[in-house]
């Protein structure tokens, strides 16, 4: 068997971000099917953590398995299903109005909650929450009803992840910070939580059903200002793999921003850079 490198020796769980890591759309990234093999050979726990909150996690297992990567539904930490978890231990069986797709509404479900898609009588129901997430079929009319169970109803403003875009194969597309802000803006009100990474909710909550602590943990993500920001700020360590969104160049002027403005913030910073997953472990 082959060693870990030294920086990751005493890793007991792995938590991986999709796009950009373990694929592009819809190819895998050389190796990443058998380097996630290889980890679970060494008795090292693999978990996944997007902000993708479009799909459900059944979606993301029969994507994983078209990989030749073995996985379960309990797996997956999506924006979706971290919202889900975290919404119900404010609330059980709320009525929420969402924008955003399949995954946010049935993840949601899932844990209980009723979804409001019925806007004719939603004054009567009594929307508890408007959860907004990346919505490809946003409309000024689900925005018009958002802010209306914002600002006059009682509805508490939540948000899956702000992620200003979207990777897809041949560039980039709004990502669910477009719809967040636009309703931040037509209500001047900031949502109450935002539930996917930057924040530490997702990985904190890994921590807490793994048993592991965050000492023994790191993430793998390929973008600064979410995936190693929420990873630093959760005290596990932090990979960027050079396999999706972030560049040389942006590596090159990270540096020189940690090294020059006096309050930058660290946590950007990853704890190491891999140019793939090959290089966690030794030839
Ligand atoms: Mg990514």
């Amino acid at each position: 068997m082959r060693e870990l490198i030294d920086n990751l020796k005493n890793i007991e769980l792995a938590i991986f971000d999709l796009d950009g890591v373990i694929y592009r759309g819809d190819a895998l990234i050389s190796s990443a099917d058998t380097i996630i093999q290889e980890l679970k050979e060494h008795s090292i726990k693999v978990v996944y953590n997007t902000n993708n909150s479009t799909a459900t996690r059944q979606v993301y297992v029969e994507k994983m398995e078209r990989f030749k990567i073995s996985c379960k539904i309990s797996d997956f930490y999506t924006s979706a299903s971290i919202a889900s978890a975290e919404i119900t231990k404010i609330k059980k069986n709320a009525n929420i109005f969402i924008i955003g797709e399949t995954g946010l509404r049935e993840e949601l479900r899932s844990f209980g909650h009723r979804i409001i898609t019925e806007p004719l009588n939603f004054e009567e129901i009594g929307i508890d929450f408007v959860i907004v997430g990346l919505d490809r079929d946003f409309s000024y009319n689900k925005l018009s009803i958002a802010q209306k169970c914002v600002l006059e109803g009682n509805a508490q403003f939540y948000a899956t992840n702000e992620d200003s875009t979207l990777p897809v194969i041949n560039g980039l597309k709004p990502g669910a910070g477009v719809m967040v802000n636009a309703l931040k803006t037509c209500t001047g009100k900031d949502p109450v939580r935002i539930f996917g990474k930057p924040e530490p909710f997702g990985i904190k909550m890994i921590l807490n059903d793994t048993q592991i602590p965050a000492n023994n943990a790191c993430i793998f993500g390929d973008r600064l200002n979410t995936d190693i920001l929420a990873g630093n700020r959760a005290g596990i360590t932090t990979v960027v793999v050079m396999t999706g969104v972030t560049t040389k160049d942006m590596i090159m002027e990270l540096e020189i921003k940690a090294h020059d403005i006096r309050d930058f913030d660290k946590n950007l910073v990853p704890d190491l850079i891999i140019n793939n997953l090959r290089e966690i472990f030794t030839k």
